[in-house]
């Protein structure tokens, strides 16, 4: 049984707050409604009993156990951009990670340790300061340790593989409140399970991740007209290019971005997002076939060093809404039902995200990690964002008729990017013998389901 608040004895917050090197922040403190928000949906409105501002692993093991002994709801925030508004709880305790951020570098045996609470954005900052990177997600203000326990699909997919799987080793704490180290040698069952199984076992606290050299690249962004020949040009574009190019096509309706032009606001367009982490001086070669699909509406991909990536301003979100599967590839009709689908949507922010795989995530075998969507070419990302949380139906509603118009094939999605979901719908993100193997983990690790505020692996059955 999970805990409830309700059932919670009296947690002697004052001894909680003794205990811990970070702060603690409860109600009575005039940092609370600061505290309580998670980053990225600043519609979620919980109310936490007290917000755990972390400072080092003995803090984590302090909450943990805390929560479990007094029965407390637990959730667990690194970066704060959980899509389902994980990472706060009404009356409960929060391990909030954003402090613990520290990164360090071994650059002669090419690897960095560091912290989750560090933000994809501060890690790559750190890292390309000595000409190496981890391929993390598309968004700098993403935390570490969520995107990487999802999987982290991301700049260098097809060159490096996810971020699982550049992940040597980490720091856990359990529920019953051990400290334990996983790796190929240290617990691998655990270690398999933390690549893709989320924050189901344990709070990681640190990281050890592989560094690839890169430094300068050619990558950016170029704005196409959308059509269906459009859409379905720059899949075929993207697969046929050298797996030094990973690409991200935002097919959605062109915001009034001041590097769009004004007539082609409200318009649909595709905003791809290049990395392309060969030669540079071959980048325009590489370009070519993306920028003949039409006449571009923007062109901002050139030589870069890599963090600049992350530049830019980020959205402000209050809710959002969405779905995803994997599937090879993307047939002309489906093309056509986006663009007709795209304008009846009345989020002020929808998209259908494409995400070309293969390469090096392709070739590390299905049942490796707990990520098991390894053989199959193209991840598909239907996602409405929105202001008024009455409004929750009608996009919900959007994204389902679109994404079934796309013709799912019940491939199962990607954690990362689903909300609070049904367990069928968790179930399908882990296919084949991935959850049965995960649900034993979970009863290994985490048998009273203390971390449950996630896309929950239930130890038993309901
Ligand atoms: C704008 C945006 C862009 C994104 N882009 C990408 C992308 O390009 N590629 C991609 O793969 N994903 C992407 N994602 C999805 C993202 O990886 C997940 O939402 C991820 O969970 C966010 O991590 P976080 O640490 O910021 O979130 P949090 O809200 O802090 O954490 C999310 C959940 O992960 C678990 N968790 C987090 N940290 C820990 C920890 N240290 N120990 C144990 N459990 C933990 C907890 O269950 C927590 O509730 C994106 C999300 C957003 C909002």
């Amino acid at each position: 049984m999970a805990p409830t608040s309700q059932h919670a004895r009296d947690i002697p917050i004052d001894d909680l707050r003794a205990q811990l090197t970070g702060e603690l922040i409860t109600g009575q403190d005039p940092s609370y409604d600061e505290a309580r928000q998670v980053v990225f949906l600043k519609g979620v409105d919980e109310r936490p009993l007290a917000i755990a501002r972390i400072a080092g692993t003995e803090d984590v093991v302090t909450v943990v156990s805390t929560a479990r002994e007094g029965g407390l709801e637990l959730a667990v925030r690194s970066g704060g951009h959980s899509w389902a508004g994980f990472g706060t709880v009404d009356g409960g305790l929060v391990i909030d990670l954003s402090g613990m951020d520290s990164v360090e570098i071994d650059a002669e045996h090419g690897t960095a340790w560091a912290e989750t609470g560090a933000t994809a954005g501060k890690y790559t900052l750190a890292t390309a300061e000595r000409g190496r990177v981890t391929g993390l997600g598309d968004t700098g203000s993403v935390g570490l340790g969520g995107i990487t326990l999802a999987g982290g699909i991301g700049f260098l997919a097809r060159k490096t593989g996810l971020t699982i799987d550049n992940m040597l080793a980490a720091e856990v704490v359990t529920a019953d409140g051990q400290v334990v180290r996983a790796s190929e040698d240290s617990e691998p069952d655990l270690f398999w399970a933390i690549r893709g199984g989320e924050g189901n076992f344990g709070v990681v606290t640190r990281l050890q991740l592989r560094l690839t050299e890169i430094s300068e690249i050619a990558g950016g962004m170029l704005i196409l007209p959308a059509s269906p020949q459009v859409i379905t040009g720059f899949l075929e574009a993207a697969q046929a290019a050298p797996e030094e190019l990973s690409t991200i096509a935002n097919v959605m309706i062109a915001p009034p971005l001041p590097f769009v032009p004004e007539e082609a606001h409200g318009t649909p367009v595709v905003m791809g997002r290049f990395a392309y982490v060969g030669p540079v001086d071959h980048g325009e070669q590489v370009m070519a076939p993306f920028r003949a699909l039409g006449k571009p509406l923007a062109d901002m991909v050139r030589p870069m060093r890599y963090p600049e990536l992350y530049e830019g301003p980020e959205p402000e979100v209050r809710f959002a809404t969405g779905t995803n599967f994997f599937t090879d590839s993307l047939e002309p009709a489906a093309a056509e039902a986006i663009l007709e689908q795209l304008p009846k949507s009345t989020a002020p922010m929808r998209a259908v995200q494409l995400r070309v795989l293969g390469g090096a995530l392709g070739r590390v075998p299905n049942d490796a990690t707990a990520f098991a969507h390894r053989d199959r070419g193209l991840f598909v990302n239907v996602a409405a964002m929105y202001m008024d949380a009455g409004e929750k139906d009608i996009h919900d509603a959007w994204v389902n008729g679109l994404v079934n118009s796309l013709g799912k094939d019940g491939a199962g999605g990607y954690v990362g990017f689903l909300g609070k979901e049904d367990e069928a719908t968790i179930r399908a993100a882990y296919p084949g013998t991935t959850w049965d193997r995960l649900r034993e983990q979970k009863r290994r690790y985490d048998p009273d389901n203390l971390f449950h505020l996630n896309h929950n692996i239930p130890p038993a059955d309901r």
